[in-house]
């Protein structure tokens, strides 16, 4: 259910990996988790692995509240992945929580998922699942890797499904090893990657499709690394290309650490390494820097990395026609965190630069009111800040702080009638009076979705003695739902795609009203180049979408479908 008191986007997920021979892991994991908290509030969980067992920790609720000291240091090991949760397919319970595990009889594995499938339904109904065998979108991957492990290939798993051929190993890039030839597991069996070889085979005993609990110690003593080999790395070869949407996943077995980015690299994905040897994989920069690691690079859309004993190889599991970089734009504008690094860019600077190019855009008008009053450029916190920034600093007007957030206060509560929705809003904002009586402001926020928090601020501010509210927001008008891991509720919730601009304006009780273009969002990022998704501006859907796509799609499958038919690429 969407928070109607926070007017954003809903987060995406955080997923963090570690490979870090020598230390703790799961310290390693709690740190990276925190830093990425913003990505995901309902749940957050990690699986740890010594080299014999995979234990798997998860809960409802943030990181601090999941993980304590005593539970830090009873995962013991040196391998570890962790996932921070905002529900995009599946509800919000503990089920749904990540990682997912499935027990393939000799370990298992654990996976993370930040994104969201386009093509769910598909892949359960062509695997034969039953309703309730698999839950979310991510549960779907883990039990297609599982069935793949314990069969011959995914051909018996997907029955008449045609696979994508695998790709060729390209080159390894700055600060990876060069990638071995794997070993296959059975005589005859082609070396993944190949193309268009027989399925690496691997021989787990596990039953195809056995559900498993995430349970700590699930693996078992008396499993090793000879024991696992690659049956996981084998495993995603043969269903990674057969997923479609967004996928940054992060998985592991008692030995391995891997990471894969989807073909259009919707999601952020990066890998750094440890000063002691180890490795980092993580959603965000700022986990690589909170736990000491340094920045390796990102992942390329389309590319998996092989973590192990051996250092760190670079596959390329999908055809290379299927590879297009679409990094989610709003990633800049909103989700991502100011000292994120994304294409090379700090976040940070980006958004400065969309406030300078919003202000050259759309100014201040002149004011008519004699004698003349003073302005004051104010941003909506947080996001919001660096834009204004940027927009005083062309503008010439001063800047100002005009609202004090609440740090400490989590996800509000959806709060049964308006008043005390207004409520909520100053539970979380509060004016600062003196500094905005009888100026006229300009308002810049990162986005509006429904425009239930900006119709409040407006009021807020009006409240407390503004003369003018002109609002800019950094970003064109959210039109289209996301299908790619971002809740935004149906296009029917959607301001912009119900009104026009002047409407909105009228509706929100402002001044004046403007959008940054398109152009100038992408000037603002600078990355030439660089490929964008803007579905969600444009319409343009890089990766199709099926009409009945919503996110109890594997819960209730019979359910009539709550959002309209975006039309794929339309
Ligand atoms: S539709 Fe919008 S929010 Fe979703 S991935 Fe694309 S740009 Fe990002």
């Amino acid at each position: 259910m969407p928070d109607l008191l926070d007017d954003h986007p809903g987060e995406a997920c955080g997923v963090f990996g570690a490979y870090a021979p020598g230390l703790a892991a799961a310290y390693l994991t709690f740190d990276g988790l925190f830093a990425l908290q913003h990505r995901g509030q309902e749940s957050a969980g990690m699986a740890v692995s010594d080299g014999r067992q995979l234990w798997i920790d998860k809960d409802m609720g943030l990181v601090s509240h999941v993980f304590n000291d005593y539970k830090l240091a009873t995962l013991q090991g040196h391998l570890a992945i962790g996932h921070t949760r905002y529900s995009t397919t599946g509800s919000s319970t503990w089920r749904n929580a990540q990682p997912v595990y499935r027990d393939t009889g000799n370990g298992g594995f654990a996976l993370g998922h930040n994104g969201n499938l386009t093509n769910t339904a598909t892949l359960a109904e062509e695997a034969g699942m039953l309703p309730g065998v698999v839950a979310s979108d991510s549960d779907l991957v883990a039990e297609l890797l599982a069935r793949a492990m314990a069969s011959a290939g995914l051909e018996g798993v997907l029955e008449g499904r045609p696979l994508h051929p695998a790709t060729p190993n390209l080159p390894t890039l700055p600060g990876i090893a060069p990638p071995p030839r794997p070993r296959p597991r059975v005589p005859g069996a082609a070396t993944p990657g190949s193309p268009a070889g027989p399925s690496c085979s691997p021989t787990s005993g596990a039953s195809p499709g056995a559900p498993a609990e995430a349970r700590p110690g699930a693996g078992g003593p008396g499993t090793g690394p000879e024991a696992v080999d690659r049956d996981l790395e084998c495993a995603l070869l043969e269903v990674l290309p057969c997923l479609e949407g967004a996928f940054s996943l992060v998985l592991c077995d008692v030995n391995h650490l891997i990471g894969v980015r989807d073909p259009n690299g919707f999601r952020p994905l990066c890998l750094g390494r440890l000063e002691e040897g180890g490795w980092v994989l993580a959603s965000e920069t700022p986990a690589l820097d909170v736990v000491g690691a340094h920045f390796v690079r990102e992942l390329d859309p389309g590319e998996m990395v092989v973590i192990d004993a051996g250092g760190c190889r670079s596959l390329r599991p999908f055809p290379p026609g299927r590879v297009e970089p679409r990094l989610c734009l709003f990633e800049f504008v909103y989700f991502a965190r100011p000292d994120s690094r994304l294409y090379g860019r700090e976040v940070q600077g980006t958004r400065t630069r969309m406030g300078e190019l919003l202000a050259e855009q759309a100014p201040l008008p002149v004011d008519t009111h004699a004698p003349a009053r003073p302005a004051m450029v104010m941003g909506v916190p947080d996001s919001g800040v660096p834009a204004a920034e940027g927009f005083a600093r062309r503008s010439g007007i001063p800047y100002g702080q005009g609202l004090v957030k609440n740090r400490y206060i989590g996800r509000t509560f959806i709060a049964p009638d308006q008043h005390k929705r207004d409520l909520g809003v100053r539970r979380k904002l509060n004016p600062l009076r003196d500094a905005i009586a009888g100026k006229r402001l300009v308002v810049v926020d990162d986005s509006i979705v429904r425009g239930t928090t900006s119709k409040q601020i407006v009021r807020l501010l009006r409240e407390a003695g503004a003369a003018e509210v002109h609002l800019r927001i950094i970003s064109p008008p959210y039109r289209w739902p996301c299908f790619y891991g971002m809740d935004t509720g149906s296009r029917g919730e959607l301001l912009a795609a119900n009104l026009s601009v002047g409407e909105i304006r009228d509706f929100l009780g402002v001044d004046s009203l403007a959008y940054l273009t398109l152009d100038n969002l992408v000037a603002a990022v600078d990355a030439p180049g660089a490929g964008f998704c803007t579905a969600c501006l444009t319409g343009d859907y890089p990766v199709e979408v099926p009409v009945a796509l919503h996110k109890g799609v594997l819960e209730a499958p019979a359910a009539p479908a709550p959002r309209p038919a975006p039309v794929a690429g339309g």
